[in-house]
């Protein structure tokens, strides 16, 4: 399997190039050459497996020759036995109609934990044939930022650097972060938001000097490595509940288009998905942009699901460049007009293909609540904001009651104690395994939101514990 960049002007790469430059040079986003397809006995053939061989058999065309199937089940085995559910993925149902699917059973109780357990082994495995030291720079919004730490803290030839809004992620999610003391592990609280954050990751890439003098890479969802390891759940849900003999939906919490477009990949590679709900909360770009064609920036509102309060999401690109025939120049063009101007209009045609597959919900604050207590009162499971805003868009998807439809359950309730609290009066404990995170010592700089200081921090850090 080869890749190319959406927007057409950097080398075609193997999956472990792939792996490890997470951007593309010319800016875009890596994507296969082609989506493969599996016929719907081979979808039956996935009934019965384990999670682990369930990820082995749908990530096997995206991997090609880079890694064999043995070592690849051992990488698995591994990614995955640290989850705390037997089933890694387990379903439940809430009703006849509406299923979740928890996502949250990994070291970080969120389900990024799913694909960066994947991705720091993948990491070690590539680093250790080359003579090269990584430098992993990455802006985070809450979750990604722990997952990505564990998944890398202590790993030889790398460093990482992690960037969130200073005050907008909650205790638990900055501690989770700040309190790995890992020499290769550097936190940083940009004086900005989400937006800002993310903004300077893309500059520091787009400073070439910068980027090859550090050997840059990424571990945000525009790492196509972390979007394959997120196709497998969508697969062993769905052949659970009937598939391929019967269609399922999902909804999907959204903030960087990346889980979801993880389900459109499935649904590209033959797995009948009926529709896939894409459910955003207040910050609402990807709902304007499906519902009227409206890709334009607003401001970014701090709500209580703030892994979502982004108002740029970089894997829609992804789904952009599909859009666009998957003519890179065109999608160039498009994405530095969007860049300049803030706004994008998606043709009619455009919004047209997009809508067979795609529905999209936004949910503000009084619906979220409402959708918490439902699940609590009538379902007696305790949701966490983000998987309530999943869980409202499915409540109001009006899909034929004969389709099940899986809610994403993004994040374990105890990360958002408080807004569990004021909306269902439960408040819901960390884990034990978790337990002891306010009481360990917290390390980070506070940093302005510019470019020329965080490199300089960069510089400063990187490969000084190597
Ligand atoms: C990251 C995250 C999301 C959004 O996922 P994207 O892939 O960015 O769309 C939703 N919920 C939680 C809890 C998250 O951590």
């Amino acid at each position: 399997m080869k890749y190319v960049s959406t927007r057409g002007d950097a080398p075609r790469l193997g999956f472990e190039d792939v792996t490890l430059a997470g951007l593309a040079a010319d800016g875009g986003l890596y994507v296969p050459e082609a989506w493969p397809h599996f016929s719907p006995s081979e979808i039956a053939a996935l009934r019965g497996l384990s999670y682990a061989d369930t990820a082995v058999a749908v990530m096997r065309p995206f991997i090609g020759s880079a890694i064999d199937d043995a070592d690849l089940k051992a990488l698995c085995e591994t990614a995955y036995g640290r989850f705390s559910h037997a089933a890694v993925t387990p379903l439940k149902q809430l009703d006849h109609q509406q299923w979740l699917l928890e996502l949250f059973h990994g070291p970080t109780l969120a389900f990024k934990d799913v694909a960066l357990q994947l991705l720091g082994l993948l990491f070690e495995r590539f680093l250790a044939k080359r003579d090269t030291h990584l430098t992993v720079i990455g802006a985070t919004s809450g979750d990604t930022g722990s997952a990505a730490i564990d998944a890398l803290a202590g790993r030889a030839k790398v460093d990482i650097f992690m960037l969130h809004p200073l005050g907008r992620v909650s205790d638990v999610q900055r501690r989770q972060m700040t309190t790995v003391l890992a020499p290769n592990v550097h936190n940083i609280a940009i004086e900005g938001s989400f937006d800002d954050a993310q903004a300077l990751v893309k500059a520091m890439f787009a400073d070439r000097d910068f980027a090859s003098r550090f050997n840059l890479s990424a571990v945000n969802s525009i790492n196509w490595a972390r979007l394959m390891a997120q196709i497998v759940y969508y697969f062993y849900a769905a052949v659970r509940l009937g598939a391929p003999d019967r269609e399922v939906g999902f909804s999907v919490p959204t903030g960087n288009f990346g889980d979801v477009f993880a389900g459109y990949v499935a649904a590209k590679m033959g797995l009948p998905v009926a529709k896939l709900i894409v459910a955003t909360n207040v910050n609402d770009i990807l709902h304007r942009a499906l519902s009227a064609g409206d890709y334009s920036v607003g401001t970014v509102s701090p709500t209580a699901a703030p892994s979502m309060d982004i108002q740029v999401s970089s894997n829609f690109e992804r789904l952009l460049f599909d859009l666009h025939g998957r003519d890179g120049v065109a999608l160039a063009a498009a994405m530095h007009g969007f860049e300049a101007t803030k706004r994008l209009e998606l043709a009619p045609a455009m919004r047209a293909a997009a809508a067979g597959l795609f529905a999209s919900a936004r949910i503000d604050a009084d619906a979220m609540q409402l959708a918490m207590r439902w699940a609590c009162d009538r379902a007696g499971e305790v949701i966490d904001p983000h998987t309530a805003i999943g869980l409202a868009a499915a409540q109001s998807a009006n899909l034929p009651a004969d389709v099940p439809i899986v809610t994403l359950a993004t994040a374990h309730p105890a990360k958002f104690a408080d807004a569990v609290e004021r909306a269902t009066g439960i408040r819901p404990s960390l884990p034990a395994r978790i337990g002891g995170l306010f009481d360990r010592t917290e390390r980070y700089a506070t940093l302005p939101a510019e470019i020329g200081a965080i490199e300089a921090f960069v510089a400063e850090q990187a490969g000084v514990a190597a």
